[in-house]
């Protein structure tokens, strides 16, 4: 409780955590921050918060937050100043540069980045280095709904935006356990069911909380969701609930290659083909896809795919689909989310208020940071290096020679750690995030992260496994212990100002790498003033994106409001794009324009099923995936030292079918061993406790670096947009 006395200053920032990005109030007494709550004023979650968001304030305060820098000496860490540590980080990467190249060098980031810490990452490396090796752990995440959006409409993220929910009549939720992973967004679900009646149909592998409150819940087997959605549109065309006059003006059909493989293989590459087919070749594609087809392979009654059809084709109703890492972290993972919004295109339930097909992101910042930004290889700010114009743009705002910037895209993620297991790479530098919990098949890349000759420095604000396998570890400040930006779900850039002052010598990763950049000799282009040094990169990253379809709103603006939508234009931001009566970027004079396809058309791609890279055999006859928890946020490095969280969900376990768990006689707190062809790990059992997962099936949250479910798992991915299917590989369940 917050004492009747205390005399709180009470400040707005997004809540650290997921992408929701809520607006919470932060009270702050000397020094120190002592109250959080929602905010009432921020459209995204109206004052409410969640567990983590009710507790983020305490995140801060754990016992053993990193405050100095420390340096592995003879096996030892020692304690030294952040000046001696940043010269050590320079001096290494103009050493590992001057004997390997500019690629043996790379930086690994995430979605907790600031926008202002992404984009001097990618400025340093991508403009005044010269390598393409920049990543982030949104690749494990959210690289799959990009390739979706791109292939489907030319553009990255949603055309919709948070107010679709108070407009839709059905809300369909793809691999997505909301309830969950998106708390405050699901509530706003359960209100308007309370208020209005709107229906919410659940589409999982497995039972959760998302399912048990849904009106509806439909389990499907897993990878199946392919087919399911080809059979919604097989049933759309069938009944005549096609949206004719809207398809013919604002859509064209395409195909691309198939059986392109998983990605298993070091330097494994893939470029899709696609090629122009008509509505009649695709409509004779469907036929396979009947429900009296598929319903066996998908486990779902024909009944139920008709019925899921029908929500989609009733003219009168307004849909929402929404998903998350169930269909991103796929093998097919862009296919199935080109197919979801086939379903939208085919039936013209897009781009207006109550129809929107919804791509919910993990992290505060993935949107913002990652996918705006730019942080993935083959990007740059609201642009790729493959582009001559783009490079060409980028290299004149940030004062470089364009011949800097490298046309080719490098590693991704799963590469990128492939290539320091092989050594192509030397030196990588991981901020805000703790890839040695989260990669797939985990024990290769932390072996390979551990061999001679590889220099790894870390910033973080908490010891990790990844700041295990660290030569230097920098102590970062911690959200409102420096100023920032993030950039959420739907296109929402917040501004937070510093609140605190960060413990010991630690900086914000922006002030890291500007001090690097200015050690390797790069200071013209980081001259940027200690006070305004985020207002000036805002500012500056503003430049990259100037124009209708993405201009961000002024930082006055953002700092005197919950953030804004972009494209922020005339004053206004923009909740639907693509639609003439809300976007004004809407210029040719028709009612919709995909405009980011050249015809101003979207794509309704032909997608067929195909099987997961690994499925359940003989030797390993269980399904394995893994995914979250709503106590913890992602590998729990800040919300385990938050003591209620962890009091409330202490360690990790795995789910179990009771009618598996009866046969093999297991009870919840049984030790349970699991087998893939990468390795073993005993977990406790858990068995109607929380989740049920389908017979067959087990499900591990993440969360536990004491019990590294990642070891076993596969480092498969969709070969379009590179991301790992964590939801699926092949298991044995053994009791201990
Ligand atoms: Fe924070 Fe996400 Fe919870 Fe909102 S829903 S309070 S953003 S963790």
């Amino acid at each position: 409780g917050i004492p009747a006395n205390a005399n709180l200053d009470w400040k707005k920032a997004p809540c650290r955590f997921c992408g929701v990005g809520c607006g919470v109030l932060i009270g702050t007494e000397n020094g120190k921050a002592i109250a959080v709550k929602g905010d009432p004023k921020s459209p995204v979650n109206k004052g409410l918060c969640c567990v983590k968001g009710y507790h983020s304030i305490m995140a801060l305060y754990g016992s053993d937050r990193l405050t100095h820098p420390l340096v592995k000496k003879n096996g030892r860490y020692v304690q030294t100043t952040m000046d001696e540590a940043l010269d050590l980080v320079a001096s290494k990467m103009k050493e590992t540069i001057a004997a390997h190249g500019k690629d043996s060098v790379s930086i690994y980031g995430s979605g907790q980045w600031t926008i202002p810490d992404g984009y001097v990452a990618s400025k340093l490396f991508k403009g005044c280095i010269g390598t393409n090796n920049v990543e982030a752990n949104a690749r494990l995440c959210m690289a799959t709904a990009v390739t979706g959006f791109l292939s489907s409409f030319g553009l990255d993220e949603p055309m919709g935006c948070y107010e679709d929910i108070d407009h839709a009549d059905t809300f369909v939720l793809w691999g997505n356990n909301m309830a969950e992973m998106h708390p405050v967004l699901f509530s706003r679900l359960l209100d308007q069911r309370m208020k209005r009646g709107v229906k919410i149909i659940d589409l999982a592998t497995r039972t959760t909380r998302t399912s048990m409150a849904a009106d509806k819940s439909i389990i499907f087997n897993p990878q199946t969701d392919l087919a399911i959605a080809n059979a919604i549109c097989y049933e759309i065309i069938a009944n005549g609930w096609m949206n004719k006059s809207f398809v013919d003006e604002h859509c064209r059909f395409s195909k691309g290659l198939t059986n392109m493989g998983y990605g298993l293989e070091d330097n494994y590459a893939f470029t899709d083909k696609p090629e122009g087919i008509s509505f009649e070749d695709y409509k004779d594609f469907l036929e396979d896809y009947s429900p009296e087809k598929v319903s066996n392979l998908t486990g779902v009654s024909v009944k139920d795919l008709k019925y899921l059809a029908a929500h989609f084709g009733d003219p009168n109703k307004k849909v929402m689909s929404l998903w998350c890492m169930g269909m991103n972290q796929h093998s097919r993972g862009t296919w199935i989310n080109n197919l979801v919004y086939n379903i939208h295109l085919l039936t013209g339930k897009i781009s207006s208020p109550g129809n929107s097909p919804f791509s919910l992101t993990g992290q505060p910042s993935a949107c913002g940071t990652v996918r705006e930004v730019g942080t993935l290889t083959h990007k740059l700010p609201h642009g790729v290096v493959a582009n001559k114009e783009h490079r060409e743009f980028a290299a004149k705002i940030w004062g470089v020679p364009v011949e800097n910037i490298d046309p080719k895209p490098t590693y991704h993620t799963v590469e990128m750690f492939r290539a320091l297991d092989r050594g192509d790479i030397r030196f990588m530098w991981i901020q805000v995030t703790n890839p040695m919990v989260t990669m797939p098949k985990l024990k290769r890349y932390r072996d390979g992260a551990k061999k001679e000759g590889r220099f790894i420095v870390v910033s973080d604000v908490y010891p990790t496994p990844t700041t295990d396998i660290a030569d230097v570890i920098l102590p970062s400040a911690m959200w409102v212990e420096r100023e920032g930006l993030y950039g959420n779900s739907e296109r929402r850039t917040q501004h937070f100002e510093q609140m605190l002052e960060p413990p010991g010598e630690a900086i914000s990763d922006t002030l890291q790498l500007i001090e690097v950049a200015k050690r390797l000799g790069y200071e013209k282009q980081f001259g940027y003033k200690e006070d305004t040094h985020i207002a000036e990169i805002y500012n500056e990253y503003r430049r990259h994106h100037e124009g209708k379809k993405h201009n961000l709103a002024p930082l006055e603006v953002l700092k005197s409001q919950s953030g804004a939508l972009w494209p922020y234009v005339d004053g206004k931001e923009t909740k639907w794009r693509y639609n003439s009566t809300y976007d004004p970027a809407c210029s040719n004079g028709k009612d919709f324009h995909f405009y980011g396809n050249k015809d101003g058309k979207a794509v309704i791609w032909q997608r067929p099923y195909e099987p997961a890279a690994e499925e359940p055999d003989a030797d390993y006859p269980f399904w394995l995936g893994t995914g979250r928890v709503v106590e913890h946020w992602h590998t729990g490095s800040m919300t385990r030292r938050i003591p209620v969280l962890h009091q409330s969900m202490p360690h990790s376990y795995v789910e179990l079918h009771p009618k598996d768990a009866d046969r093999m006689q297991i009870k919840t707190g049984d030790k349970v061993k699991l087998t893939t062809r990468r390795g073993e790990i005993t977990l406790p059992a858990s068995v109607n406790e929380r989740g049920v997962p389908a017979p067959m099936q087990v499900f591990v949250p993440f969360f536990d670096e004491s019990m590294l479910i990642n070891d076993i798992t596969l480092d498969s991915f969709c070969p379009i947009s590179k991301e790992p299917d964590y939801k699926k590989c092949a298991v044995k369940v053994e009791k201990v």
